[in-house]
């Protein structure tokens, strides 16, 4: 499932392509028929992620919502005017395909639908076909602030807030201070459940965004065991792992993929990506990038954790 960061590269793209745009909205595969019929030949004003979830507002003051889940995947395509380009989502065969008619190098307008396209989104200079979502539908206002407020503080806030700001909108905030009330909101949230933190990373209505990947990384760099329970981290640990998430998937916005390890834990000989990529992740029974210990892995709440047991011991009880 595509994790935070892909969903803040989603939302960039979706407002460099379309923001400030009419859109033609539709659904060839029909599913998203009479929602896109809402949507349709209305301007999007912005759009913008909160955690893994899409949130778009067009002009007649109705919003889109997508969540892409384990299947969804975004294709885009246009002329050399279409500020967007490449796919996000799902790995899929169907892929990227070619922008412009090659044979006159003009861009003929979207191509034929291929497969199951729930939304299609179309202006003058470029496309985008939304696939396999776990969720596509449009929202009023007050329904788009009861999704909000489902979800957790999501360290992406303050990467969200600049680019809102370098599209002139939401000067007023201060990306800082957005991420210290999300630190702030995190650390409630952990002081009031016993569940492992491990668990809890994964909870979206606790912090947003966090996939499988930034949960197993995360809570290595911060040698914090995954069975420890949330309200027992100390405000120290608490707040050294907001930031590292922060820190890391600031990274996966820029980069578009995810590295959590530093230069000197990195085997010199091998490529970065993907074998020099993480510490633990997907590197069970090999031995741990700073002990040697082997990386351990269990099924936890259905999801593969991954974590060095050496690395990331329980903490020691006082007294
Ligand atoms: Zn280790």
């Amino acid at each position: 499932m595509p994790e935070g960061h892909s969903l803040h590269r989603l939302s960039r793209q979706f407002d460099d392509a379309f923001g400030g745009q009419t859109v033609r909205v539709s659904s060839p595969q029909g599913r998203f028929a009479s929602d896109a019929a809402r949507l349709d030949g209305h301007r999007l004003e912005s759009s913008w992620a909160k955690g893994k979830q899409l949130f778009a507002r067009f002009s007649n003051d109705l919003y889109l919502r997508v969540h892409l889940g384990l299947y969804g995947a975004v294709d885009f395509g246009g002329d050399e005017h279409f500020r967007g380009a490449s796919s996000i989502g799902a790995p899929r065969r169907i892929g990227e395909r070619e922008l412009d008619d090659e044979s006159t190098g003009e861009y003929a307008g979207p191509p034929a639908p291929v497969g199951q396209v729930r939304a299609r989104f179309v202006t003058g200079h470029g496309w985008a076909d939304l696939r396999g979502p776990s969720a596509c539908e449009v929202l009023d206002w007050d329904q788009v602030n009861t999704q909000l407020a489902k979800l957790g503080p999501d360290p992406l806030v303050g990467t969200a807030v600049r680019f809102s700001q370098s599209k002139g909108r939401e000067t007023d905030k201060d990306p800082s201070a957005e991420l210290e009330r999300g630190y702030l909101h995190f650390r409630r949230n952990l002081e009031r459940t016993r569940t492992p933190i491990g668990i809890v990373l994964m909870n979206q209505a606790l912090i947003s965004g966090v996939g499988n990947i930034y949960r197993a990384e995360a809570l290595f760099r911060s040698r914090v065991d995954p069975q420890l329970p949330a309200n027992e981290l100390s405000t120290r640990t608490a707040k050294r792992l907001w930031w590292d998430i922060v820190g890391l998937m600031e990274d996966g916005v820029r980069d578009g993929r995810i590295i959590t390890t530093r230069q000197e834990d990195r085997d010199p000989t091998g490529p970065l990506w993907p074998e020099n990529a993480y510490y633990v992740y997907q590197r069970q029974g090999l031995g741990c990038r700073r002990c040697n210990a082997k990386v351990s892995l269990a099924e936890v709440a259905g999801r593969k954790l991954y974590w060095c047991s050496r690395c990331q011991r329980p903490p020691r009880k006082r007294g």
